[in-house]
């Protein structure tokens, strides 16, 4: 069975790798948090250095943060890029920029080694169920080769074009995803103010047009005044600041993303970063003065 180095093992990484530890991958870890990346006790070999863990794979994989984080792990000291062997393939899962994988993908073509941006979507809910959606770029041939280990971590794989098309796809699912959440954070303040029963306003827009998984999950969240992460609101902020970057590259205006962008920079403001992205609707409740 492949070998399958996994660094980044938060929110997202763990469930995907206990995932692949339970088809039977050998996962091979590494985390900066030992208490998160802690998977030993599963049966991971655990390792101090991207390097380490690349020097013993077949195939590797890093979910972490931001695009500093990636650049750091796979081209920094003791990176990636020191230890990987021709052959084996990377694929970064993690939300960055379009141009950090691009980077990335070059710097290891360098190494005769493939490189996939495969960001996901779905969040923890969909990485505990090994239901995924991944939007990948890169190459055919690399896409064909860990093809199982995506189906093992989504339901759906689907090979979008060259280096970097995972990640502006990716893009484009974070606008969507924050303004829906924007969508019905104001509604749902518009609602309670009002004295409408949000439990049955939920239950009668889950069957018509206004359908999505935003509203039922983070329909219910507001409900239940649930707004631990899940995803952290600083993480899409991030997600944001590509889009709009994006959107600048090739002058498309972003006008909902940008006014959205915004709002989460209020409830950074007010220390709020860790919470779940669904906070979105503390923030229109604190604006209609709604308890
Ligand atoms: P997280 O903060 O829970 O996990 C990131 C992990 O990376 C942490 O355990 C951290 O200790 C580790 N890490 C940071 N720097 C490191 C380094 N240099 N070396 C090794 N480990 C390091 O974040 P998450 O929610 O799991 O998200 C990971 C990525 O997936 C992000 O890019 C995020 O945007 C994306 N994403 C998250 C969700 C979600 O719902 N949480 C959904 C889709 C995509």
């Amino acid at each position: 069975m492949k070998k399958v180095g996994f660094i980044g093992l938060g929110i997202m990484g763990k469930p995907m790798a206990i995932n692949l530890m339970d088809a039977g991958y050998a996962i091979l870890v590494l985390d900066t948090n030992k208490a998160a990346g802690d998977l030993t006790h599963k049966g991971a070999e655990a390792f101090s250095t991207p390097k380490e863990v690349a020097s013993h794979s077949d195939i590797v994989i890093t979910m972490l943060p931001d695009s500093p984080e990636v650049e750091e792990v796979v081209l920094g000291k003791d990176g990636v890029v020191e230890g990987i062997k021709e052959g084996t393939i990377f694929i970064d899962m993690s939300t960055i920029a379009p141009s950090t994988a691009r980077k990335v993908y070059d710097a290891l073509q360098e190494k005769k080694v493939q490189a996939l941006d495969a960001p996901v979507s779905g969040g923890q809910v969909g990485a505990e169920s090994g239901n995924l959606s991944i939007m990948v770029g890169g190459s055919q041939d690399a896409f064909d080769a860990v093809k199982p280990l995506f189906d093992v971590m989504g339901k759906s794989a689907v090979l979008i074009g060259d280096a970097g098309a995972g990640q502006m796809t990716k893009a484009c699912n974070q606008m969507i995803v924050g303004m829906t959440i924007q969508a019905v954070a104001e509604s749902f303040t518009l609602a309670k103010k009002a004295g409408v029963n949000l439990e049955k306003m939920r239950e009668a827009l889950l069957g018509g047009f206004a359908q999505s998984r935003i509203l039922d999950l983070h329909g219910q969240r507001i409900i239940d005044r649930n707004f631990e992460p899940g995803f952290k609101i600083k993480l899409h902020r991030k997600d944001m600041n590509i889009a709009l970057e994006a959107g600048k590259e090739f002058s498309v205006p972003l006008y909902g993303s940008a006014l959205v962008a915004s709002h989460m920079d209020a409830i950074l403001a007010s220390g709020k970063g860790e919470k779940d992205h669904s906070s979105i609707a503390l923030l229109m409740e604190e604006l209609a003065k709604v308890d």
